[in-house]
């Protein structure tokens, strides 16, 4: 029983929800949310034959007026556990639109209080290891890449030529050599929340290439900041390894297959392909199946070390709050329900 209690809670899979709230000129609205409590939300599914509400229940539910230090205090001990040897990984899922790049990294105006998970995780990651400098050294080092139509790209090089380039043949390996999952993609020692500002201006600047106005290419990839994290003992000389994924997902949404067509239908089906591969891990996990279709997406291969095992993760779904969401709104739900 004991026995059972331990496993549970480091293998464990943990599911929150984050409710948007009305944009500016938004105000008069009107909301698809019927009520909201610490762990359930209720979805306004109103429709010609009447009102209906239907009910979801997760590990936990923030409503609109949450703010960004609120939610990461409640995510704090999972990415904590990272300089305890754990591996971690923390998604964002939901349509275009929703907020996850708000949670992950915050609004496009970043002020320090609007800061995002990305940034909050590593500052106190840096400020817990200076309070273990006495006992245990770490040494922390971070990835970014991004994963479009099945294909991944290096987030922070620094060359100048803007190059994301596809990896060579074996773009993702299972590596246990370095334990890395992508080991050649850019590797960057980090030491303070300064390097890590630096860093998320290179990505954000990589990643922007390719995009137009009209054509905003970050809602359909995946991006994903890895942080490694290496510890060595001071007395005993033991060394112990964590990494944590912190994933922005491209948008859930459906995408009218009568009309879309070209590029844009390929990308959906990758989003879509992708999308349903992580789902089904993260359920075959939950339910404890013996098979694991880890093979079934770049992005499931590529979070693998980080889902099932001892690895914590959490899945963050984020909801919009307007009526005309609520089938996207829904489905979102229904997805994160499969797992919770
Ligand atoms: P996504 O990444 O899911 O497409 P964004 O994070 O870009 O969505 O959010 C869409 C818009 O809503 C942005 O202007 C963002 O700043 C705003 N927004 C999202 N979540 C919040 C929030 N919790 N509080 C205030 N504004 C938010
Ligand atoms: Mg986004």
């Amino acid at each position: 029983k004991l026995y059972n209690q331990v496993q549970d809670l480091k293998g464990s899979i943990r599911v929150y929800c984050r409710v948007r709230p009305f944009l500016p000129g938004q105000s008069n609205f009107s909301s698809t949310i019927g009520n909201m409590e610490d762990d359930t939300i209720s979805i306004n599914t109103a429709s010609r034959h009447g009102k209906s509400l239907k009910s979801f229940t997760f590990n936990k539910v923030f409503g609109p007026s949450a703010s960004q230090e609120e939610v990461f205090s409640d995510m704090q001990p999972l990415i904590r556990s990272v300089l305890d040897g754990y591996n971690v990984c923390i998604f964002a899922y939901g349509q275009t639109g929703s907020g996850k790049t708000f949670t992950m990294s915050g609004p496009r105006d970043l002020t320090e209080k609007s800061q995002g998970v990305n940034y909050r995780a590593l500052g106190d990651l840096f400020l817990l290891a200076e309070q273990r400098k006495d006992t245990i050294r770490y040494d922390i080092a971070v990835q970014m890449i991004e994963i479009y139509n099945e294909h991944v790209r290096d987030l922070l090089v620094t060359d100048g030529s803007n190059k994301r380039y596809p990896f060579s043949s074996n773009e993702i390996r299972n590596s246990s050599q370095k334990g890395l999952s992508v080991p050649d993609a850019s590797l960057v020692p980090v030491s303070s929340t300064f390097d890590v500002i630096d860093l998320m201006k290179v990505g954000h600047k990589n990643r922007a290439v390719g995009s137009t106005a009209l054509n905003d290419r970050s809602s359909r990839s995946h991006s994903c900041l890895t942080v490694h994290v290496q510890g060595r003992d001071l007395t005993s000389g033991a060394v112990l390894r964590g990494c944590m994924h912190l994933v922005d997902l491209a948008g859930s949404e459906r995408v009218d297959k009568s009309e879309v067509t070209g590029d844009r239908l390929k990308e959906a089906q990758h989003i879509n392909r992708s999308l349903s591969a992580l789902g089904d891990v993260i359920a075959s996990l939950a339910h404890k199946n013996p098979h694991v279709p880890y093979r079934n997406s770049k992005l499931t291969q590529l979070l693998q070390d980080s889902l099932g095992g001892q690895a914590k993760t959490l899945m963050f779904v984020h909801i919009s709050p307007e009526a005309d969401a609520v089938g996207e709104t829904i489905s979102t739900l229904k997805f994160a329900e499969r797992v919770a």
